[in-house]
């Protein structure tokens, strides 16, 4: 099953993203946020820690960029700037950020509470959901537990919110410069949350801004974020390449490198079983097995594993398997292993 990344991402976005956001992806069909499955217990003994069903993965404060703050009010007129400023937050020219308070607790539970602890729930997580979804940001809209392409599928998602970020930070600083913020103001000032989060970190505080910095918005801080993405809808794809042209280029690049490498598959021709893989057998047809998370397989996905001993190619180990074990395994599934790092090149060890 395929869906494409522009399927997933605020819709302000749809006619300012290069064509690979519209190109097929793998579904993410590993998790399951519905049902989210990092909140279920183990079902054999393991090293896996359930996340709280109190708030999944939403153990995190968001900054929401400005434009997307803009979106979120003028799409629903019942919205007001008090949804996205509550307690822990405050509403900058930059868009709506989490306190320093929050930004260093969050560092705090870092990394055995992220999805466990909280104490940094998310103001916007709903009864299960997220009260933001089409107006989320890039680190929200790219986080995957678990990757159906492996190893490559975290790279890809990485470089796609690292390509988002930069977005982020390119509109974030047009809008504001457009509309009469003072560049004093914004060089001091970054929507990039792994910044704004060490800045914190660094200072122990973090002011919120003054009604000096927000000039003549300050009395009209909702029309301001509505104006915002007001000037996001009606700009160019080619103008917003243009903010910022290296790294958007560099960002970009990294971005198709990371699909071409995910959506081309690429078999060493020697692989042996991962040294790193704990095998936990659960019933006749199914075993689990744990490298980073627990991965839920065919049973005979064990003895098959030792059919690669690194030595003998990967098409005869696979003849050899399938004749012995009596069963049909096709190169794809190996492929499938190799990318869930059950098997390894030799380089791995
Ligand atoms: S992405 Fe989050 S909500 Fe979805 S399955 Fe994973 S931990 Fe659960
Ligand atoms: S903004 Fe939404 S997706 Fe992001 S942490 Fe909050 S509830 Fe979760």
């Amino acid at each position: 099953m395929t869906t494409s990344l522009l399927n997933q991402l605020p819709a302000i976005y749809a006619h300012l993203l290069p064509p690979v956001f519209s190109a097929p992806i793998p579904q993410e069909s590993y998790a399951n946020c519905r049902s989210c499955h990092m909140c279920e217990p183990s079902p054999v003994p393991s090293t896996h820690i359930p996340f709280s069903v109190a708030s999944k993965c939403c153990t995190f404060p968001p900054i929401i960029p400005n434009y997307l703050v803009g979106a979120y009010l003028a799409d629903d007129p019942s919205r007001t700037l008090d949804d996205v400023s509550m307690p822990g937050r405050h509403v900058t020219p930059l868009g709506a950020f989490p306190n320093a308070e929050s930004l260093i607790q969050y560092t705090r539970i870092l990394p055995d509470g992220f999805g466990r602890d909280s104490s940094t729930i998310c103001p916007f997580y709903q009864n299960g959901d997220c009260g933001v979804w089409g107006y989320r940001n890039a680190i929200c809209s790219t986080y995957q537990c678990k990757h159906v392409k492996g190893i490559r599928g975290k790279r890809f998602w990485e470089a796609v919110r690292d390509f988002l970020q930069c977005i982020e930070g390119l509109l974030a600083d047009y809008c504001a410069h457009d509309l009469g913020i003072s560049p004093t103001y914004l060089t001091h000032a970054s929507v990039d949350f792994f910044v704004t989060s060490q800045l914190a970190v660094a200072h122990g505080t973090m002011a919120p801004p003054t009604d000096d910095d927000w000039g003549d918005w300050a009395p009209k801080k909702a029309d301001f974020y509505r104006a915002c993405a007001q000037r996001v809808r009606t700009l160019s794809a080619e103008a917003l390449a243009g903010f910022g042209p290296h790294r958007y280029a560099i960002t970009h690049a990294n971005l198709m490198d990371a699909y071409t490498d995910m959506t081309t598959p690429t078999l060493p021709l020697y692989l042996k079983k991962n040294p790193r893989v704990t095998h936990i057998p659960f019933d006749d047809t199914a075993s689990f097995f744990q490298i980073d998370y627990l991965l839920k397989m065919p049973a005979v996905v064990w003895p098959l594993l030792d059919y690669f001993d690194g030595a003998t190619p990967v098409d005869r180990a696979l003849s050899r398997a399938n004749a012995d074990l009596g069963i049909c395994v096709e190169t794809d599934y190996i492929q499938h292993l190799f990318e869930q790092q059950l098997l390894v090149p030799l380089l791995n060890g």
